[in-house]
Order: C-alpha cells, then sequence, then structure tokens
C-alpha cells in the first residue's frame, strides 16, 4: 500500500510515497503528513481469528493488510523486542480496577512509558531500511522526558542511524534524565540544554535552519530523518494494542464480541488515540474515543466547541508534562479521514497564519460522533491517584486524568479501557505528594515513600539508574548546540 499526503500534493513530491519514504522523510506538501491511501477493512472475522493469537501474531497480521514495504524477517525482528517486555507473552496487561472499568498498561517497556510501544519496533524497522539504501541518517529529538529515554534505547547500536537527543536540564524527572544521561553507545549523543523544553525545542529549530550545520552534513554524507509522534512507522504499533485490548476483554469474558467498548485515552500530541481512531475505522466495535487532557485543555475546547484556538499561545506547566501542549500535530490526521485533503489543508493553513481554525457545525457533529473530551486539573488529577489507590490501583498522574472523563463522559454500564501511559516510578514525587502529601521530594525519596505506602519493590533497573555511570554530562547554553553536535558528528 502506498502513502498519500493529508494537505494534497504541491508536485515537489510524488502523489504517493511508499511506507519506506514516508518513515523516512515524514513531511509530505505543504508541511502534510502522510497517511495510508486507504485503510483496510478487518471486519469481525479478523477478530474471531485472533482471539487466541499472540501479541505477536496479531500485530504481524495487522501490519500485512497495510501491506507495507518492509521485509517479513525485518518485521518479525522487530516485533521480536516485545519479549523484552515484562510478560513476553503479553507486553500490554490490561487489569480490571473494578466494575466495568479496565486499565490497559502500556509501560511494561525498557523505559517505562508508552512511547515504547511503538519505538522499540520503530528503531528496527528504520535502521534495517536505512541499511537497504546504504545511506547514514542522523535523528534529532528534543524531549521533554518520555520521548528520549525510548529513543535512545531502541536506536542504541543500531546500525546508519545517529542519534542527538536534547532535554531541558531543569525540565526533567531526575528517572527521566538519567535513563538519557547513562545510555552507553557511540551512536547516541545527550545534551542537557540550560532553561526549560521550549528552549530545547528552540534550540532544535535553529539547528535545522543552520545552513553550516547543513553543509556539514552533506559533506559527511549524513541525512537527516525524525522518529517524532507524527511519523507513520510509530503510528502503525499504535493501532495494534487498542485490538489487542478489546481481544483481552474477550478473553477476560467481560464482554461479548460486536459490544461496543469506551476507549479512553489520555492525549497530548494525539499519537495515541489516533491508533484507535484507525482501528474503530477498520472495523473495531467502540463506543466513543475519549481524549483526556491536563489543563492545556486544547483538544477538549477542540471537540467540544469545534475552534482550535492556540492565540494566547499560553502553555502551562503541569504535573502530566508529556501532555503539555498547543499543537496536537496527529489531529491533522483525523481532519483528513473526516473532512478531505482540500478542507485539511484550509483547516491547517488558517492554524499556521492565525493561530486558529473553525469547523462547520456539520464537521463538528460529524467529529463529536466519534470523539469526547474532558480535562482533568493538577488538584483534581491527585485526588484520582489517591481514590484509584483506595481501590487498590496505583497510577502515574497522566492515566489520572482519564478518570475525569471517565466520571463526566461515560455511560458506566458500558465498558471502559482507560490507557495507562507510565509506570509509577516515572512520576513519583506527584504520587507521593497525592497518597501522602510529601512535598518537593527528590524520585529517590518519593521513590521510597511509594514503594512503602503501596508495599510495592521500586523495580531494579530504576533503582540501578541511581549508580549507574554518567556517560553524557555536557548541560549547554543553547546558542552552544551546533558547535556540540558538529563534535559528535
Ligand atoms: C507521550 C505521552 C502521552 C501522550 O501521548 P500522545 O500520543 O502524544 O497523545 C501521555 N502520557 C505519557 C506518559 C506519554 O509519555
Amino acid at each position: 500500500m502506498n502513502f498519500i499526503q493529508t494537505r494534497g500534493c504541491d508536485d515537489t513530491k510524488p502523489k504517493s510515497v511508499t511506507f519506506s519514504e514516508a518513515i523516512l522523510s515524514p513531511i509530505a506538501s505543504f508541511g502534510g503528513l502522510y497517511v495510508p491511501e486507504n485503510l483496510p477493512q478487518l471486519g469481525i472475522e479478523f477478530l474471531t481469528k485472533h482471539l487466541a493469537s499472540s501479541y505477536k501474531e496479531l500485530a504481524s497480521d495487522l501490519l500485512a493488510k497495510f501491506e507495507i514495504d518492509i521485509d517479513d524477517a525485518v518485521i518479525a525482528e522487530a516485533l521480536a523486542l516485545y519479549d523484552n517486555f515484562d510478560d513476553a507473552t503479553n507486553p500490554v496487561p490490561v487489569v480490571k480496577v473494578k466494575e466495568n472499568l479496565y486499565v490497559s498498561e502500556l509501560y511494561h517497556g525498557p523505559t517505562r512509558a508508552f512511547k515504547d510501544m511503538a519505538l522499540q519496533p520503530f528503531g528496527k524497522i528504520l535502521s534495517s531500511v536505512a541499511q537497504k539504501k546504504e545511506e547514514n541518517y542522523l535523528i534529532l529529538a528534543a524531549t521533554s522526558g518520555d520521548t528520549g529515554p525510548a529513543a535512545l534505547e531502541t536506536f542504541k547500536n543500531q546500525k546508519n542511524i545517529q542519534v542527538v537527543c536534547m532535554y531541558p536540564a531543569n525540565g526533567t524527572s531526575d528517572v527521566q534524565r538519567l535513563q538519557m544521561v547513562t545510555e552507553d553507545a557511540s551512536n547516541l549523543k545527550v545534551i542537557g540544554i540550560k532553561g526549560n523544553f521550549d528552549d530545547a525545542q528552540s534550540a532544535l529549530k535553529n539547528l535545522l535552519a543552520s545552513d553550516s550545520f547543513k553543509d556539514t552534513l552533506k559533506e559527511k554524507h549524513i541525512s537527516l530523518s525524525a522518529a517524532n509522534s507524527v511519523n507513520f512507522g510509530r503510528i502503525i504499533f499504535q493501532i495494534v494494542y487498542h485490538i489487542h485490548n478489546y481481544l483481552e476483554l474477550i478473553r477476560q469474558d467481560a464482554i461479548v464480541m460486536g459490544e461496543k467498548v469506551y476507549l479512553n485515552v489520555p492525549s497530548g500530541n494525539f499519537g495515541n488515540v489516533l491508533g484507535g481512531f484507525y482501528a474503530q475505522m477498520m472495523g473495531l466495535p467502540v463506543e466513543k474515543l475519549i481524549i483526556s487532557s491536563n489543563e492545556n485543555n486544547i483538544l477538549t475546547r477542540l471537540i467540544q466547541t469545534g475552534i482550535y484556538d492556540i492565540r494566547d499561545g499560553d502553555l502551562k506547566l503541569t504535573t502530566s508534562p508529556a501532555m503539555d501542549i498547543l499543537k496536537s500535530s496527529n489531529v491533522e490526521r483525523v481532519l483528513y479521514e473526516l473532512y478531505g485533503a482540500d478542507r485539511t489543508r484550509e483547516l491547517m493553513e488558517d492554524l499556521d497564519k492565525n493561530n486558529i481554525y473553525t469547523l462547520t457545525a456539520d464537521e463538528l457533529c460529524k467529529l463529536q460522533e466519534i470523539f469526547v473530551a474532558d480535562y482533568c486539573s493538577d488538584d483534581e488529577g491527585k485526588e484520582y491517584i489517591k481514590s484509584a489507590f483506595s481501590d487498590g490501583y496505583l497510577m502515574d498522574p497522566h492515566t489520572a486524568t482519564c478518570f475525569k472523563a471517565y466520571e463526566t463522559k461515560t455511560n458506566q454500564n458500558i465498558k471502559s479501557i482507560i490507557y495507562s501511559t507510565a509506570e509509577w516510578t516515572k512520576f513519583s514525587p506527584v504520587i507521593a505528594n497525592a497518597l501522602t502529601g510529601e512535598e518537593n521530594a527528590e524520585d529517590m525519596k518519593a521513590l521510597a515513600t511509594i514503594s512503602k505506602e503501596a508495599k510495592v519493590e521500586i523495580p531494579d533497573m530504576i533503582k540501578a539508574l541511581f549508580t549507574k555511570e554518567i556517560i553524557h554530562s555536557s548541560v549547554i547554553e543553547k546558542e552552544d548546540i551546533e558547535k556540540e553536535i558538529l563534535k559528535f558528528l
């Protein structure tokens, strides 16, 4: 299957490209994104057939439906990485929390957050495409915390790929920072930028605009690629677990085949819930897709009013930082599926020029048939962490946002699946504060508090981070970033 462009084609790029091309250079004509030419239809037969399948068998059959230009052996190697998750037979446990409420835990991979679900297999596939083309790629990433560790973990020692990861020196948790600065591989470089996430991102933007940087890459025969969450090579793996979760509920005798369920997803750049949207378009029985966010409630306002408005440009820092976002890039793919390329281009151009777009009443209706949304403040989130804990479930602040929309937006007679995107170990100070009132603890202390309160062991891999050798110690001003990277290359 080939991939086409959300904003149509400007004739500087081919009308359609292969999967390999779409993942190597993910930005399409007019600044749009690549989408599959059509979505394969699964039908109840597909679901029934996979009731007894393993996660990998389901994933491999689903990927086959997209007929992508990647060898079966490479796909098998990529999917084998799920064997390294906590339970090799089931990388995504679905846990019953109370009557009609289930949590799908997407954090059982090597860096303890949902980013591993896609980045683990994606890293293998990107490296194999680069090797086949005999080209070298540089991946630049600015991370607020979860993408960085997951990208480093997946690309370490992969041939034909180098990664430079920039993180805000005072913007990540201790665990997130240690996960990055202790990664030891010659193709990885991790740089702390003095400042916050915006500073890291603007350092990256300046670099991408620099001619001397581009010239150096050319001289060294290195091309730029990207592993960010608009890359369809990540999205494709994020369709699988939505289907897996549905099958899990059938296996647990919670639902019968064909029964509709809510999928309730803590959302930022909209990659996770987009996978659910595609699964529904492909035939998964979904009642509604629920978008949960924090006080950066741009998505809630879009779904409730049809207006995407970021004119005030006001980004709040919350206790669920992976969802602190104004421009939620993957929404564009939904616009394309619902309204077509011409209209998508119009809307996105409005957003680029005026920081706002407005859907028509008919368009809003179509959107609301599929999605509902609500947002949750930090204080509400802490209350949900506390009350879920007293029901026996320990969760992180991103997951907690879903409990608000579960209360306000769902019919609780219908089964809900809430997506848990991070292990408690990654955001321990917030959780310790919710459980005991302990303020501003460092990660080490907060981990110990939670471990004692909840009678859970701190996982060895997390404990080990605090004694591991620091490999990447540079923390620099954002102006010095180019010099630092050229040294590495
Ligand atoms: C990335 C991330 C999210 C947001 O996912 P999107 O696909 O960007 O919507 C939510 N929670 C955690 C912990 C994450 O790392």
